[in-house]
Formats: C-alpha cells, structure tokens, sequence
C-alpha cells in the first residue's frame, strides 16, 4: 500500500509530520539515498503528502520533517477551498490532486530561466523572488523503487528544484543575493529555535 487514499476527493488519510524550521541542523545535511524501499518508505512518503496538503504546500522534503534520506513530494495542480462542514465547522474540501513521491532524483537537463516567488514550510512567512531553471527532466524511482522520468515546467520545475536543494543541505534563501540573504538568516537565528 503506497499509494494516498484520495478517493474521496477532501478525505485525506495519514499522521500529521512535525516540520522543521530554519535552522534545525538537519536542513544543512545531504540527505542519503534510499536504498531499501520498504514499507517504511512508503508509510513516510503517504504521512509526507498528507502534512503537504494539509500545511497547505506543494512540496515537502524529508529532511523537513526529520529524515535525512532522499525523498521530497511535490503537487502543483492541487486546489483547497474553505468549505463548512454539516456539524458548522470551518473545514477544506481538496481537489484535483497530483501527488508525485519522487526518491533518489537527478536533474537530467535544465532549459531555460525563470523568476518565481517562492515559499518554504521551514521559513514561514518568507517569500522571495528566486531564478531557477524554467524546464526540468527529472529522474527518480517512485515507492517501488521504479525509475520514472518527469519532464516539468514553470511551477512544478520550480518546485522540483526547490524540493531538491533541500536533499542537498542547501535553503532557498542560499539562492538569493548576498544582502537578503544574510538579512533573512539573521532574523531565522534570532528566532528561539524549535524543538528539532
Ligand atoms: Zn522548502
């Protein structure tokens, strides 16, 4: 069983991942391979997409929730509305889900640049202009440990290489220039750190 129960389209199953904040040390490591594809991987990659959705994000990385392997899940196409329940409470209805679980990734081929205000789970309230990569052909082995091969681009080749940089100890702010970049991770490190 790898795969999210989705079926019900606003019914998502999983445990809720505790997400690491800048600057738990785990976020500078280089996360190892996965080797073994196990159920365990395959629990983690259902709890990670589960903890993406509901953060709301669309990405998630191991090592942010506490794992220093090589996995990251991406969805760029997913929507979440405020919906209210029969019982009156607040609550999300999803839809149009795209889950990718993406293991060991290597970016083949870059084409192109482009300018996208990203986010991150780990910094919350940040968004910065960064310059990626526009197009992206990624391989990586699904929960199977199957090779597969994703040709991505605008958002979801963003994403991906967001994500990526995340398995190679490396934040989005390290991408942005010197000054804001220092400014920002000054005000990280004043913040008492969480639990990590
Ligand atoms: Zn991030």
């Amino acid at each position: 069983m790898t795969k999210l129960t989705l079926g019900e389209q606003y019914k998502l199953e999983g445990e809720p991942l505790k997400v690491l904040t800048y600057p738990s040390a785990i976020l500078k490591k280089i996360a190892e391979p996965v080797v073994n594809f196990n159920e365990e991987i395959a629990e983690l990659s259902k709890n990670m997409l589960f903890t993406m959705y509901r953060a709301p994000g669309i990405g998630l990385a191991a090592p942010q929730v506490g794992h220093s392997i090589r996995i990251f899940c991406i969805d760029t196409d997913f929507e979440r509305e405020r919906v209210t329940d029969s019982d009156g409470r607040d609550s999300f209805r999803y839809s149009s889900f795209n889950p990718i679980v993406l293991i060991n990734p290597v970016i083949k081929e870059k084409i192109g640049e482009m300018v996208y205000q990203e986010g991150c789970l780990s910094f919350p309230g940040v968004f910065e202009d960064v310059k990626r990569a526009e197009k992206v052909t990624v391989e990586y082995q699904n929960t199977e440990g199957e090779l597969q091969v994703l040709e991505a681009e605008g958002v979801q080749a963003i994403c991906i290489q967001h994500e990526l940089d995340h398995l190679d100890g490396i934040v989005f702010i390290e991408r942005l220039s010197q000054l804001k970049r220092t400014f920002l991770l000054k005000k990280f490190k004043k913040k008492k750190p969480r639990k990590s």
